[in-house]
């Protein structure tokens, strides 16, 4: 008997950009005594089937985009006669369609580490559940991945999770709903530990996996400060001082060591923080721009973000206190127009950020935009072939549409048409050569061109083109660019790596 997990995708780019953690972390939760696990990353090269016999266990953990491909993967490893157990956010949401689509045995929802033992035990036994609870573990019981599990020289970043939830609620992430909103952070020699390991391993590219690296704001402890009852000003507090501690922590990491977030961007007015964001390495966070209106902040529950010069002022303090920004803008809002676009593109190329995505409004399952949209469509509602929209990631990628919420003034197309303009006029050499001013030598600057065309082939032409054609030719180049980036990335292993833990430190 083999396990196998198996992280679905319907593309393979050869070279991973971010290390798909839950693959390394079920294997750790593996007991010894089943063997090791077969761990099959599908963004590398797909699974073969050929490998799957009877009795064996398969694992898979799905997200509505990679969803269709997994049901695939599960039909066919049942009907080799392999135990089939589904996780992740989308099985969460729909067990029983990980069931009837995906030919699941079980279907385990919430965090799934400390179940999953438990779910192989009853497989050994030959009589698993249709469904296990995996609840929501507390941040000092979340497991460090195997990375001695890692083929070499296959990931760009690896990925370390240093806290679970947010307490925002904007209406098109479904984070705070499935992780919940209270923060759940990871003890912080338990995150260290990980990333020495990971250095030792020759990874100098950290990816900080989280929810919100940002869970207290400024403005959450002089809310908090205002009440009578000071008890929730001290566990806001707490919970400020355990991420200085992490990032003092992460400052005695190797003075090469690069680590990436995702962060909102109230943390622009906390200075105390960016600094030492600085100091801990932490050279690039991902911000949820969404949109530059204070109509579009509003569409999505994001009145916290700045709109207008704000906003540009805003994003430039990240690049002031040395944090280069991935911008992440919405599309397709019920306030946006065609000027919108313009507006956006301006605000992205002014606002000092170095990389930008631009994403299509889509109702995704878990969302309270999705629960809304679902209700309009009615109980019957339009199909593609026999599938109805509002279950659009059960149709098959080339027929699928890419906007699904219908726009006051502008058609589909127009919206499609006009995204695909903007990434193209962002990520035109021009433009390109221009943000990598960020970068100094002339090697960085041939890095910095590379990474954002890499970027721009990965995530917008493979996923905004409507011609599978032109699909094909980006993933294809993407994996041709992808091969020299994977060395640009590479770090040396420090084997005798190793690191004093912080004292606990004092912030206001
Ligand atoms: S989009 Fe970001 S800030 Fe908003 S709820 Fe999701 S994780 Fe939190």
């Amino acid at each position: 008997m083999s396990i196998h997990l198996v992280n679905p995708s319907h593309v393979a780019f050869g070279i991973g950009v971010i290390t798909p953690r839950w693959l390394y972390v079920l294997a750790a939760a593996c007991p010894e005594s089943y063997g090791t696990p077969n761990l099959v990353d599908e963004t590398l090269e797909p699974l073969d089937l050929a490998t799957i016999k009877k009795g064996d266990i398969v694992g898979i953990s799905i997200h509505t985009g990679n969803a269709l491909r997994g049901y695939e993967i599960g039909t066919a490893a049942r009907a080799a006669g392999a135990w089939v157990i589904f996780g992740g956010i989308h099985a969460t949401l729909y067990p029983d369609e990980a069931a009837n689509l995906g030919a699941a045995h079980s279907v385990v929802s919430g965090d799934g580490e400390q179940v999953w033992p438990i779910v192989l035990r009853d497989c050994m036994a030959g009589h698993p559940l249709p469904r296990y609870d995996g609840g929501r573990l507390e941040g000092g019981e979340f497991m460090k991945g195997r990375w001695d599990l890692m083929p070499q020289g296959r990931y760009m970043w690896a990925s370390v999770q240093t806290v679970r939830g947010c307490p925002k609620h904007c209406s098109f992430c479904s984070v705070w709903r499935t992780d919940g909103q209270k923060p759940r952070q990871r003890h912080v020699d338990q995150v260290l530990d990980e990333i020495v390991q990971l250095r030792r391993r020759g990874f100098r590219f950290i990816a900080l996996a989280d929810d919100n690296f940002y869970p207290v704001t400024l403005e959450d402890l002089r809310m908090a400060d205002r009440r009578a009852d000071k008890s929730h000003l001290e566990q806001l507090t707490a919970i400020r001082k355990e991420r200085f501690e992490l990032m003092e922590g992460l400052a005695k990491l190797p003075s090469d060591t690069v680590c990436f977030t995702q962060i909102t961007m109230e943390a622009a007015e906390d200075t105390e923080f960016l600094e030492a964001m600085r100091r801990a390495h932490i050279k690039g966070a991902l911000v949820g721009v969404e949109s530059v209106t204070p109509e579009g902040l509003k569409d999505v529950y994001k009145n916290f973000n700045e709109s207008g010069e704000a906003l540009v002022d805003r994003l430039k303090q990240f690049r002031k206190h040395g944090v280069h920004v991935l911008g992440s803008f919405i599309f397709g809002l019920p306030s946006d127009r065609p000027e919108t676009f313009d507006a956006c593109l301006s605000v992205a190329e002014r606002s000092d950020v170095a990389f930008a995505q631009f994403v299509m409004l889509t109702p995704f399952p878990g969302t309270l935009d999705f629960a809304e949209w679902e209700k309009l469509q009615g109980s019957e509602p339009p199909k593609v072939g026999s599938i109805p929209v509002t279950r659009h990631w059960l149709i098959p990628q080339s027929l699928r549409p890419k906007v699904y919420v219908e726009h006051p003034v502008m058609s589909a197309d127009e919206i499609r048409r006009r995204t695909q303009q903007v990434w193209d006029q962002f990520y035109s050499f021009r433009s390109i050569w221009r943000r990598a001013s960020v970068v100094s030598s002339l090697k960085a600057k041939l890095a910095f061109v590379l990474i954002s065309k890499i970027y721009r082939q990965m995530y917008a032409n493979t996923g905004i083109a409507t011609d599978s054609a032109r699909v094909q030719r980006s993933a294809n180049r993407a994996r041709l660019m992808a091969i020299p980036c994977r060395y640009l990335f590479a770090g040396k292993p420090m084997p005798d790596l190793e690191l004093q833990m912080p004292q606990r430190v004092e912030v206001q």
